[in-house]
């Protein structure tokens, strides 16, 4: 075939393509044109997982008649002018591109009204082509349905998932909004049901309740405002706020971690391995915290214009938002790390009992079980020791009623930071064995230590190669003396070793704060006791052992007077 300049339809439909592979997709472009217009309210309607159809309404500020056909030409946007504008872009739309890309591979309507307009104007496009222009009364604002999405373009519309999957994904995208946008009122519903509303408070919570329920929002702590303004751009930190979840709730995948660059949503792998590094030790592994990071950043300083669907950024300097959204995060973790109270038990037991009947009383519900306290955002207080109880727990008293301390876990934190804190100053207390140990190996095992030999030398682990898979191993980590240092290896050999995310150094820390700490069922002297106490008092993060797990409980003088009903 000859080569040729392709007819402009195939052209609009191939573009079209990319900026629509799913309703949801739609749903956004036209959101995002919603917000870009300074509404105050968006609400949302899909059916049959929007294939059906999508609507989009808002009191923004319209269109005016005499730009209504042009918002339907490719690159046509009111939103930037010129070159300079789109090295500093402070809108969410920019490209031109959606609502032409929408109308080719659809039925499009939009009626539309300026303020300055006594009656709004309409327009209709099928498949791109304008079938009717009309007038008609409605608000300042815009409202664009969208039918028959995808009609013409089978072969994507195969590919298209059961419409509650899809509806699924529309939902997403309009909590992200809401998470970006508290400030305004959204509502979405999903054929004829309401799934979610938003006050349009501005306050971040409100919108953490709507997207996600009180029990979260509850759990969540606000992280503080780290960087700096923009007034000196050489020495600007990108400012991060937002709220995360406590290490008290987690979910099994990454899909509650939410990222917003001036304001856009955005995805962006290394950003959410930020968040997580800031939880290392909190969590047990394979769960993951809710997150909502806003990073504010001058808009020369990141690339929206890298891919269609503007979802992903980069940054100029990678570095600094990363490390100053750790900082947030982590410094929020500390600042609030929670004891787990007993109450939050009770609560979680009481909501699920079922009403019970006593003679001669009315019948109670679950519903007016007290709420739990906020996560105190105090770490740990001088504790008095009691006495040690089935030879694991150290019971304690504090201002705050009783503790209850589980002696590995709370000896496993407190090895772990040791070990970590000795590892940082290069500084290892290690402890030479009085008869050196010979292992032999087998080549998985061989190619491991190869592997974490340096890491395990800043441990203070001395092995040295001894002819073809025998190794000799001559001091271990003080910590370790007369424990069960071989276990340590064994877990390096049972994990995954090549695996280059893991961060090994970590692992082999927490392998060897397991391994040197209390067991339980172990008695202590009350010497002991008063030292575990006291270290446990100095740890950085002393509620939650290295795996996530909590070191202690603690039982409030209010609890107990309202169990033996003194209160
Ligand atoms: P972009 O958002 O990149 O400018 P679009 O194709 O999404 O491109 O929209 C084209 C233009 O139509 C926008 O620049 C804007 O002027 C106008 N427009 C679209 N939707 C709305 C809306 N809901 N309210 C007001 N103006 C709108
Ligand atoms: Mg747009």
């Amino acid at each position: 075939m000859p080569i040729r300049i392709l007819d402009p339809r195939i052209v609009s439909r191939i573009a079209a393509g990319e900026v629509v592979d799913r309703p949801a997709s739609v749903v956004k472009e036209l959101v995002e044109n919603s917000i870009d217009a300074g509404s105050e309210q968006i609400s949302v309607e899909v059916s049959g997982g929007g294939i059906g159809l999508i609507r989009v309404g808002d009191d923004g500020m319209g269109i005016t008649p005499g730009d209504l056909e042009s918002a339907f030409e490719r690159y046509a946007t009111s939103k930037i002018a010129n070159l300079e504008d789109l090295e500093s872009i402070s809108s969410l739309g920019f490209r031109g591109e959606a609502l032409p890309s929408i109308a080719a591979v659809s039925q499009i309507e939009i009626v539309t009204r300026v303020a300055s307009e006594s009656a709004g104007s309409s327009l209709e496009l099928k498949e791109g082509v304008i079938t009717r222009r009309g007038n008609r009364g409605r608000s300042r604002g815009t409202t664009v349905t969208v039918r028959n999405l995808l009609r013409n373009v089978p072969a994507r519309l195969k590919f298209l998932k059961s419409s509650s999957t899809e509806s699924g994904h529309v939902a997403n995208v309009i909590s992200q909004y809401a998470l970006s946008f508290p400030e305004i009122k959204f509502t979405l519903t999903t054929d004829g049901r309401t799934t979610l509303r938003t006050p349009g408070s501005g306050r971040l919570i409100d919108s953490v309740i709507a997207v996600y329920g009180t029990e979260v929002a509850r759990n969540m702590i606000e992280i503080g405002t780290v960087g700096t303004g923009w007034e000196d751009r050489e020495k600007a930190v990108p400012l991060t706020s937002g709220m995360v979840s406590s290490p008290a709730i987690t979910r099994s995948n990454r899909s509650y971690l939410s990222f917003f660059v001036n304001r856009r949503w955005v995805n962006n792998r290394l950003l959410a391995w930020s968040v997580e590094e800031a939880y290392h030790g909190l969590l047990m592994s394979g769960k993951h915290p809710l997150a909502i990071i806003n990073i504010a950043i001058p808009p020369q300083d990141v690339d929206v214009n890298i891919h269609p669907t503007k979802s992903e950024v980069k940054f100029q300097n990678e570095g600094a938002v990363f490390s100053s959204v750790q900082k947030a995060v982590r410094q929020a973790l500390v600042r609030q790390a929670p004891v787990p109270r007993i109450e939050d038990l009770a609560v979680k037991y009481q909501v699920t009992r079922e009403p019970r009947q006593l003679p001669g009383l009315p019948v109670t519900t679950g519903q007016s079980a007290p709420t739990a306290p906020l996560t105190p955002s105090l770490s740990l207080p001088a504790l008095r020791l009691l006495g040690q109880l089935a030879n694991s727990y150290v019971v304690a008293e504090g201002p705050e009623g009783l503790f209850l301390i589980d002696q590995h876990a709370a000896h496993e934190r407190i090895c772990f930071e040791q070990i970590k804190q000795q590892q940082s100053r290069q500084e290892i207390d290690v402890q030479g064995l009085l008869e050196p140990a010979t292992i032999e190996v087998n080549p998985r095992q061989d190619a491991v230590l190869q592997s974490h030999y340096q890491n395990l030398t800043e441990y203070g682990f001395s092995i040295e190669h001894f002819g073809d898979r025998t190794y000799i191993v001559r001091s271990v980590p003080a910590l370790l003396h007369n424990k069960d240092w071989m276990a340590v290896l064994r877990e390096l050999w049972e994990a995954t070793p090549f695996d280059n995310t893991t961060d090994w150094m970590e692992q082999i820390a927490i392998s060897i704060a397991c391994h040197s700490a209390i067991r339980a069922g172990q008695s202590l002297t009350e010497d002991e006791m008063r030292q575990l106490i006291r270290q446990l008092e100095k740890a950085s993060l002393p509620n939650t052992c290295p795996h996530g797990r909590p070191t202690m409980i603690n039982i409030t003088s209010k609890q107990l007077a309202r169990e033996f009903s003194r209160k």
